[in-house]
């Protein structure tokens, strides 16, 4: 590891925790006919589930998940960007409030239908509003789920299998919020803490799961049924712009700056829209200088198999949903050569974000969202004018009220601090 640290300027860079912007060589070098997961397949189980969604979460009116793509052109005004710019809020996704109500609702919602038609309980032409019935939710509760989370997927996870009726556990770190622990256990999850990391609590759930055959593990690091999930935000993106009248082409690209924890989120998100925009489609990944995970394991070239504990970093990061140590390798193999680079953002710049957002715009993100900010500063001298630049907004919305207030206040404090009000 210390000759990695050596002979790599990035990688030295990454070890001092400086702010660092790595542009990936191997951009679209990908195998074009290569299927790593079957986004239609995905999108036809949600519409299936929709009838059940409407009935459980009245809220959510149509019954399909999915976010506001929306022009933030107040704040735009105060940031380093030449094109269009638009906040993907994710952070109020219905149910959960974060990206994780993508992938994690997905996965157990394709767990319960894989249970019910395996046991003729269910066949896929039924209407599945009848999944919400008491004799169902019987049913279900023979089995479990079990997860490890840092938070927001705990709470997608949490929420979705207690509505189905599996008993779920929760393995979280003991940097995730208080708030979300106690909103989990009110719902009847279970939740185990653990004093350490989330890498930590992520092999206690795995081990717990795998002595149990009826116990289903959510695998942050591995699964395809949460990457097949985040996968479908790039087709309901499309339709959102289809219907504002924006075309992505090679003249109009298409510039897309995504927080990364272990990567599934904005890995599958980015393949979604690869495999619908190609090379007018540019992905970023946003991480925190103390957890850069993801770039660090595409800068060195050794994904997986470095951790950031590994040249002395400790991981230690306000921004808890993007803190982790050891990138996904299913997710860092497929970006190698998807993703156009990654940044990294020191923590004190994430609060001037947060407040400048909502004092422009009127929205509340939560810190980890706003890492996506910082890419604007490193694209500026790169994109055309003509571009559509998207920040998706990965949380928010759950956070209680004190606590968006101090996360704001805090902002006010130090917005004179960033890069971007100086610009
Ligand atoms: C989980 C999460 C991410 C990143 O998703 P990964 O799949 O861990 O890369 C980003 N932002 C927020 C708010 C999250 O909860």
């Amino acid at each position: 590891m210390k000759a990695i640290i050596r002979e790599n300027e990035t990688v030295k860079k990454i070890a001092d925790c400086e702010e660092v912007f790595w542009i990936n060589p191997n951009v679209n070098a990908y195998d074009k006919g290569e299927v790593i997961v079957d986004t239609d397949d995905a999108e036809a189980r949600l519409k299936r589930f929709a009838p059940f969604i409407k009935r459980v979460f009245p809220e959510v009116a149509d019954g399909i998940i999915e976010a506001p793509l929306t022009e933030i052109s107040s704040v735009r005004k105060q940031l380093p960007v030449k094109g269009r710019l638009f906040l993907k809020q994710d952070s109020h996704l219905p149910i959960s409030g974060s990206v994780k109500a993508r992938g994690g609702i997905y996965e157990v919602l394709k767990l319960a239908e894989t249970i019910a038609v395996r046991e003729g309980r269910l066949s896929l032409e039924d209407d599945y509003a009848k999944l919400a019935d008491p004799e169902f939710r019987e049913f279900f509760s023979g089995y479990k789920v079990a997860v490890g989370s840092t938070g927001n997927l705990g709470l997608s996870i949490g929420i979705i299998s207690a509505t189905i009726g599996f008993e779920v556990t929760v393995h979280m770190s003991a940097d995730a919020r208080q708030w979300k622990k106690d909103m989990l256990r009110s719902k009847g999850v279970k939740v185990v803490e653990y004093p350490d990391d989330y890498e930590a609590a992520v092999a206690q759930g795995r081990k717990e799961a795998d002595s149990d055959s009826l116990c289903h593990f959510v695998d942050d690091e591995n699964s395809l049924d949460l990457f097949a999930g985040y996968s479908v935000a790039g087709r309901r993106t499309k339709a959102q712009l289809d219907e504002m009248g924006i075309v992505i082409d090679a003249e109009h690209p298409l510039y897309l700056y995504l927080p990364c924890g272990v990567g599934g989120a904005p890995g599958g998100i980015t393949y979604g829209f690869k495999s619908i925009f190609g090379e007018n489609v540019h992905c970023y990944f946003a991480e925190p200088t103390h957890a850069p995970c993801m770039t660090l394991g595409l800068a060195s070239g050794l994904h997986n198999k470095i951790s950031v504990g590994d040249i002395g970093i400790d991981g230690k990061t306000e921004a808890d949903g993007l803190a982790v140590g050891r990138p996904s390798g299913l997710v860092s193999a497929a970006m190698s050569t998807r993703l156009d680079g990654c940044f990294t953002v020191d923590d004190d710049k994430l609060y001037g974000y947060l407040a400048q957002l909502k004092d422009a715009e009127g929205i509340f993100i939560e810190p980890s969202a706003c890492a996506a900010f910082e890419g604007l500063v490193h694209t500026y001298e790169i994109a055309p004018e003509s571009a559509i630049h998207i920040l998706w907004a990965t949380g928010g919305n759950m956070v209680p009220e004190e606590e968006k207030e101090a996360y704001y206040n805090r902002g006010k404090s130090n917005v004179a601090n960033n890069s971007i009000s100086s610009i």
